[in-house]
């Protein structure tokens, strides 16, 4: 069990009164007592009602649906069994929560004689075809590609009992709402209803409200509660040292397992490849990666052969990938409570877990809103044994980045701006906008909401809000930060190398 799972002390599995099959998998996979989500969750979802859940990945939610799921669906036989046909849809928002969950079903669902199959993009549809002409009780599928089926009249969704919306925040995050309401049209009305989400916007009240009928109400405890748990620090360093410092950090202190998280998806590809220049096998998860390098990275990443994953924060999303040791902030988010589900993927108490940024003076306003969120100062530490290389070219100036807090959906609507200084895409067959649906997962629609784009030394079509009435505000905080004892890397000695 993961060791920053907290459980329930008072309900016990036997007292959930699931089917014996699924007590034998439970214990299988090791868990003695159900999380507080699905303490809560599962007689709630037995019971046959609507289900309202505040809870995030980490918290074991995917068991407080899946395992009740499958309790109903094993009890009553199918109204009408058809080939393609699934009583439960699971909708999620990426392809590697989509494999989770379903590995999930699989998983709990051993000794039930229930077929589950994942449905997502990015991958030969021609095998989820093929599935689809047999037996499918559970489908966990990402929007785009399922609507692709239905279009293709591959998938018949008259017979879903159960419709889950996990991580729905992300969907809708991920500009996913017209294909959902596109989904749920589809779907019978008679039916019960599950939403998963960490947050809840007006957006998902507004969904939820639509959707539920008198639902129950699940909270457990967000992240953001544990975050004084684990060990964080700032290393301020100009940007262009970034990747250095990084370099340094990684082979200094033999570091065997980092996520770090970049800004965009180009950070990402140009960051892994200085790593792998300096010795330090590394891959990039983004939204740019085929489905196959994805899987076979985190895959790598999980089973220790790979030591460094470079990451946007919508391709880690979801991830379950928990009880780090290191999780490296490249760059500093602009919304503040990205940080939290960034660092709450290291260890707790008790375990070496780490979140380190690396900070650059331009950063130091999201560093302060990150600090008022979390309520506590990070540390600034100086770092030891690092020289940077000499001759490095001067860095470009930079456009000013997006005011903290703005959420990528809340961006200015400015026509084309999302776009303009798109990457090039990689060798994928994926055009600058994907015209077929098959190609569109997780390239959210609305282009504000894209994973943002890398600096090309081009100023933002509009200004950032914030810059100019907190430029007293940075000053001051920067003079907090240089009070503070200032690494090596201030002070570069050109052609002196005091690190390894
Ligand atoms: P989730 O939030 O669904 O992504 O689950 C997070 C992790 O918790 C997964 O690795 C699960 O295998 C694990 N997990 C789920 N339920 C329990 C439980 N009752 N006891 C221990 N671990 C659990």
């Amino acid at each position: 069990m993961p060791e920053n799972i907290s459980t329930s002390n008072e309900i016990t599995f036997a007292s959930l009164n699931l089917a014996q099959p699924l007590m034998r998998a439970i214990a299988d996979a090791g868990y003695t007592t159900p999380t507080p989500v699905q303490a809560q969750a599962i007689p709630l979802v037995l019971a046959g009602g609507d289900l309202l859940a505040g809870a995030q990945t980490g918290t074991g939610k995917t068991a407080g649906f899946t395992l009740p799921i499958l309790h109903l669906l094993s009890a009553k036989p199918a109204a009408n069994p058809r080939p393609g046909r699934p009583r439960c849809l699971i909708l999620v928002p990426t392809r590697e929560l989509a494999a989770q969950v379903e590995e999930s079903a699989q998983t709990y669902g051993k000794y039930l004689p229930l077929k589950s199959m994942v449905m997502f993009g990015g991958v030969n549809i021609n095998p989820q075809m093929k599935a689809l002409r047999g037996q499918v009780d559970i489908l966990v599928a990402t929007p785009g590609r399922l609507l692709d089926h239905v279009g293709q009249k591959t998938l018949d969704l008259s017979g879903v009992e159960i419709l889950v919306l996990d991580e729905a925040d992300r969907m809708l995050d991920m500009g996913f709402i017209r294909d959902i309401k596109k989904i749920l049209a589809l779907l019978p009305k008679q039916r019960q209803n599950l939403l998963f989400s960490a947050t809840f916007s007006d957006e998902i009240k507004t969904l939820s409200d639509g959707l539920l009928h008198n639902p129950g109400y699940v909270e457990v405890a967000r992240r953001n509660s544990t975050v004084e748990l684990i060990a964080q620090s700032v290393h301020m360093v100009p940007q262009k040292l970034k990747s250095h410092l990084l370099s340094h950090l990684i082979k200094h202190h033999d570091w065997k397992q980092v996520l770090v998280f970049t800004r965009t998806k180009h950070g990402a590809n140009r960051l892994t490849e200085k790593l792998i220049a300096d010795g330090i096998p590394a891959a990039a998860i983004h939204g740019n990666k085929s489905q196959p390098a994805r899987t076979k990275a985190l895959a790598q990443f999980k089973d220790g052969s790979l030591p460094v994953l470079v990451a946007t924060d919508i391709a880690a999303r979801g991830l379950d990938i928990d009880q780090l040791p290191h999780v490296v902030n490249f760059e500093l988010p602009n919304v503040p409570e990205d940080y939290v589900h960034r660092i709450g993927r290291t260890g707790r108490a008790g375990s070496s877990g780490a979140a380190i940024s690396l900070v650059d003076k331009e950063e130091l306003q999201f560093l302060r809103d990150i600090e008022r969120l979390i309520k506590r100062e990070i540390p600034v530490v100086a770092i030891d044994n690092f020289a940077p290389p000499a001759n490095l070219p001067a860095e470009a100036p930079r456009p000013p980045r997006q005011a903290q807090g703005q959420r990528r959906n809340n961006a200015p609507r400015t026509a084309g701006a999302g776009n303009r200084h798109q990457p090039p895409r990689e060798s994928q067959g994926q055009k600058q906008k994907p015209r077929n649906p098959q190609q569109r997962e997780q390239q959210p629609r609305n282009p504000q909401q894209r994973e943002q784009q890398p600096r090309n030394g081009q100023p933002s079509a509009k200004p950032r809000p914030a810059q100019k009435t907190t430029e007293q505000q940075h000053q001051s905080e920067a003079a907090r930060h240089q009070a503070m004892p200032q690494p090596a890397l201030f002070s570069p000695k050109p052609g002196v190398r005091r690190g390894r």
